[in-house]
Order: structure tokens, then C-alpha cells, then sequence
């Protein structure tokens, strides 16, 4: 059996896995309900304990975001939610903590590879993978290995391609990053701010794909904007990588069916550089528990 963690900016998640990648089970508690008191570590250590109970666990695998040494293990900065565990040796230290063999890795890659192995992206020769949530993952896996480039950050920060050199200041340093208009994180701030009150603490995009389904012109608008930053993007990574698959995940997944269509048609039409069609737009099949599934059957 494997064990997954995903440390994700809101949410860590946690599940138990066979060997075909099936959930044996799976939970997932809020960051900040584990980070409120005592070590977080320790916290980390205590909530995969109650997760993987007597399950005999084979090899076990930690996702976080940021960017983690493939050969230490070590996450090495992070401008996020990971910074608390950052300069720690991860792999070492959750090894030595359960007794079985655990590979540390990237969120987005980790969510790259679960896809590839048990999801959207199998068969794939040349996968991108696209996370809209917290920020905007994004990994490849080229002919069945995930893509690390010369260094850690090889295709992770595909968030980070600046769409409009006039855009708003990202905290990494550029401008106009595709992070500040399509993750979900952007999106819901927008969305409040245009349609709904800025006192809204609930995730308003539910409601706002319904008005959207309704024909609110308003939230139309808005919805065609997303559509195209978001296909700005993704037709710069097809440019960037040359995929045969592109999968998108995140929350924002769940509607889906008014996403694809728009933003498939947008994308070929812009994506010159590849034979029309050839690029398939899909939506994550693992969802929520891609990351950790995949994190859980990286081998070293
Ligand atoms: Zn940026």
C-alpha cells in the first residue's frame, strides 16, 4: 500500500492507496487547524498516523508547493504557506519518522504525475498539467518522466508567464502574471469584488458559473475574460512544450462543462504552431486527490 500527503496552501490532504492507485482512504483538515499550535512537523507526523492506522504502508510520499532539491529532499524556499517548512529536509525526516521509504516532491508535479499514472493525462507523451487553485500549478511529464529542466523549478512556473507586461506586481518579481488572473485564488477576488459583496468569506465561483449557465450578462463579461487570460496561458505552454495533453484541475474544474468548450476552441485557434485538434483539453479525473495519489507512487 502507498501514503500520500498534500500540503497545499488551505488544505492538507492525506490518503492510503493500493497498488492500482484505488482510495483506501482519504481525509483532508485545514492548514491553519494544523498550524494553530504546537510543531507543525510533529502535527504533520500525529494527522498521517491517524491516516494510515494498521495499514502496512510500502513507500509513502509528501507534495508540497514550492520548490524541492529532486536529490535531497530538501524544499528550498517558497513564497507561500511552505515557508514554515522550508530549508528542512523533508524526505529524510518523514523517512526516519514512519520507517518506510518517502519521496518528497512539488504539488504540481506530484498532481502531474498522479494524472499521468491513474488519470486524464495516461498515454500521454508530452503532459502539461495545470492546477487553478490557492496559486497556478503547473508540471509536464515528457515521454513517462516528470520534466525537472537543468535545475528544481524545470516547468513548475508556467503561473508565473507574464500575460500583459502592464499587469499588477506578482510577489515572484514579474508582471502580469497568469497566477494573478486565473487561479482561483484571483478569480473568486474578482468575481467578489464585480458581482458579489467583498464581505463574502464563501467561495462565490459556484454561484457565479450558475450565473453564468443563466446568461447574467454581467458575469458573462467576466467569465469571457477568464476564458481568455486563461487560453493566453495555455496556448503559451502548448508554444513553451508542445503537449499532446493539457489537463486542468482545481476547484474551477467542477464547472468544466462551460469552461471546455470556449477555451478549447480559443486555444486552437491560437495555437497555431501545432495541427488543429491535435492538442486535447481535459479536466483533472483525480481532482482533490491527485497530488497525494501521485505523490504516493513517485519512485526514486
Ligand atoms: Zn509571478
Amino acid at each position: 500500500m502507498r501514503f500520500g500527503m498534500d500540503f497545499g496552501g488551505t488544505n492538507v490532504k492525506a490518503g492510503v492507496f493500493d497498488e492500482n492507485g484505488s482510495i483506501l482512504n482519504f481525509t483532508e483538515k485545514k492548514l491553519s487547524d494544523l498550524a494553530a499550535s504546537g510543531n507543525l512537523l510533529d502535527n504533520l507526523v500525529k494527522y498521517a498516523q491517524l491516516v494510515i492506522g494498521d495499514c502496512k504502508i510500502d513507500l509513502g510520499g509528501f507534495a508540497i508547493k514550492g520548490l524541492i532539491n529532486s536529490d535531497t529532499g530538501v524544499l528550498e524556499n517558497d513564497i507561500g504557506a511552505g515557508q514554515m517548512l522550508a530549508g528542512i529536509n523533508l524526505k529524510q525526516f518523514f523517512s526516519e519518522q514512519f520507517g518506510f521509504p518517502f519521496q518528497v516532491a512539488n504539488d504540481a508535479r506530484a498532481y502531474a504525475w498522479g494524472e499521468y499514472k491513474f488519470g486524464a493525462g495516461q498515454g500521454s507523451k508530452a503532459l502539461v498539467c495545470m492546477t487553478l487553485g490557492t496559486g497556478f500549478g503547473c508540471s509536464l511529464v515528457v515521454d513517462g518522466k516528470l520534466y525537472f529542466g537543468s535545475d528544481s523549478s524545470g516547468g513548475l512556473l508556467g503561473g508565473h508567464i507574464s500575460i500583459d507586461k502592464n499587469g499588477p506586481d506578482c510577489p515572484c518579481g514579474n508582471k502580469g502574471c497568469l497566477e494573478l488572473y486565473c487561479s482561483a485564488t484571483a478569480l473568486n477576488a474578482k468575481v467578489k469584488k464585480l458581482h458579489f459583496s467583498m464581505n463574502e468569506t464563501e467561495d462565490v465561483l459556484p454561484k457565479f458559473f450558475d450565473s453564468v449557465k443563466l446568461g447574467n450578462e454581467n458575469c458573462m463579461t467576466t467569465f469571457d475574460e477568464f476564458i481568455n487570460d486563461l487560453s493566453i496561458g495555455i496556448v503559451n505552454a502548448i508554444h513553451a512544450y508542445g503537449p499532446d495533453v493539457v489537463v486542468l484541475g482545481g476547484g474551477v474544474m467542477n464547472s468544466a462543462d462551460i469552461i471546455l468548450p470556449p477555451l478549447t476552441e480559443l486555444v486552437h485557434k491560437r495555437a497555431w504552431t501545432v495541427p488543429k485538434n491535435k492538442v486535447k483539453i481535459k479536466k483533472s479525473l483525480l481532482g482533490n486527490n491527485a497530488a497525494a495519489i501521485g505523490v504516493a507512487f513517485l519512485e526514486s
